[in-house]
């Protein structure tokens, strides 16, 4: 009855004021932008939820380790605070930086993937998919069934169904399966984690096939404040031993330091085998630079250091966590339906129950994000059917099962007041839902076709 309200555990020291347009400079700027949400210039957005990576804020403690950076060629000292504090973070002896996330599964997956291998995990993030069908390999998705049920509660909804697993090895021979890669949260699963039984559990069939096993680790944080509030047995335990436990069930990793490391660029890799790492060496002088420094400067990697160090805060992460379930709850409040639960890091709208009346080839989830970019100057992004593309063989539309409008939240960066404005701004648009009409596409690309499409309104 009486419960003292809830604040974050910091205070604003500096702030970045932001241009507000008023609803028909709006309307005008979106059908410039040909109603796609990319094309926007970001200074007309107000609130920007198109995505959580590289758009975090940096405490004073990371700024003020910018200063510290050693910006030596070869070894030098800011690697070596990055190296130390990822290894007694995390338990990898062999660390090597990478410009960002996608960059580290280039270099790893160069070292350990062939044409034909098969890569099993939960639902693989896009980057991770694209760098193993670009090397003639096929990524199999063992997610649980319930993950694709937006109604289904369970609290580990990015958890891999350990039979679909099995069934994958026995099918195509552990000689063929040179890693798995479990995602954590699952980022395309909305955002799910995994609880510490399954990942022991998967760690558990990798031993006894022999094969590695890789943590695709953007959120990994993020994934143990799940484990912390969630799953038995963790209440009493710090994020930061429940990171190390979780880690202790991995060969390997890759980072997009620009999520859970809560810095604007960077990434690493991190590995218990001298032989890989060895590999590994090879390919990140080619494409990324030399091993101590691999695409970041000096300075990112203090940043980067110090992020890791504040993002296993469990105050930090409640924080953070609990401004994503407000989000949610808010929404859910007014009678708009999301995929619930709410995720670590981004609400995910139900635009094919939102707007019936317009059909998936007429982009609903695309039309409610334009919507509520002219409602209040709030971007996110569409997952749905712009997003699936087509059939690379017939060039016929895929129709994905889910048409999502995606609300990512940066770290540290918005107020409850702006997530307030959010859930408004879609109130307001659902009270005339059945007014809205769909889009057509006039020009996309042949692939990747979301990030440059325009459309036009039917
Ligand atoms: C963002 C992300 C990546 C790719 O990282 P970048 O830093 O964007 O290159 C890989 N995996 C997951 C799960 C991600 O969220």
């Amino acid at each position: 009855m009486n419960k003292q309200p809830y604040a974050e555990p910091w205070r604003i020291k500096m702030v970045e004021p932001l241009k507000i347009l008023n609803k028909e400079q709006r309307a005008a700027k979106i059908k410039e932008a040909q109603y796609n949400l990319f094309s926007l210039d970001a200074e007309d957005v107000y609130i920007d939820l198109i995505t959580d990576s590289g758009t975090n804020a940096m405490s004073d403690r990371q700024w003020s380790a910018l200063m510290l950076g050693d910006e030596s060629y070869a070894g030098s000292r800011s690697f070596l605070r990055m190296k130390k504090t990822i290894q007694e973070l995390l338990g990898f002896e062999y660390i090597m930086p990478t410009h960002q996330g996608r960059a580290a599964e280039n270099v790893l997956f160069s070292a350990m993937l062939k044409a034909q291998d098969v890569v099993p995990g939960n639902a693989h993030f896009d980057t991770t998919k694209g760098h193993i069908e670009f090397r003639h390999a096929t990524a199999v998705d063992c997610t649980i069934d319930e993950a694709s049920d937006m109604d289904s509660q369970l609290p580990f909804k990015g958890n891999v169904d350990i039979a679909k697993l099995k069934a994958c090895i026995s099918q195509h021979g552990a000689q063929k399966i040179p890693f798995v890669v479990l995602t954590v949260t699952c980022n395309t699963g909305g955002g799910q984690p995994v609880s510490m039984a399954n990942i022991k559990a998967v760690s558990e069939v990798c031993k006894q096939h022999k094969i590695p096993l890789i943590f695709d680790s953007a959120r990994f944080a993020e994934n143990a404040y799940f484990i912390k509030i969630r799953e038995e047995g963790y209440q009493d335990k710090s994020i930061k031993e429940i990171v190390k436990q979780m880690f202790s069930y991995a060969d390997g990793m890759t980072m997009s330091a620009k999520k859970d490391a809560i810095v604007n660029m960077g990434g690493f890799i991190g590995l218990r085998s001298e032989e890989i790492y060895r590999q590994c060496c090879t390919f990140s002088i080619m494409f990324e630079g030399y091993i101590t420094y691999g695409g970041m400067s000096g300075r990112d990697m203090e940043a980067l250091a110090a992020g890791l160090m504040e993002s296993t805060e469990f105050d930090y992460l409640q924080a953070r966590i609990s401004q994503v379930k407000y989000l949610g709850d808010e929404i859910t409040k007014l009678g708009i339906p999301i995929v619930k639960p709410a995720g670590g890091h981004a609400i995910y709208v139900d635009a094919k129950s939102f707007f019936p009346q317009i059909p998936q080839t007429q982009y609903p989830a695309q039309v409610l994000g334009v919507a509520l970019y002219v409602e209040a100057g709030v971007r996110g992004v569409e997952i749905g059917t712009v997003l699936a593309d087509r059939d690379p063989e017939t060039r016929v539309e895929r129709i994905p099962k889910m048409e999502l409008l995606r609300l990512a939240i940066p770290r540290r960066v918005y107020t409850n007041n702006h997530m307030d404005i959010v859930a408004w701004a879609l109130g307001q648009i659902w009270a005339k839902r059945e007014d809205y009409r769909g889009l057509k596409i006039k020009y996309e690309a042949p692939i990747m076709r979301h990030f440059t499409a325009t459309f036009e309104a039917l």
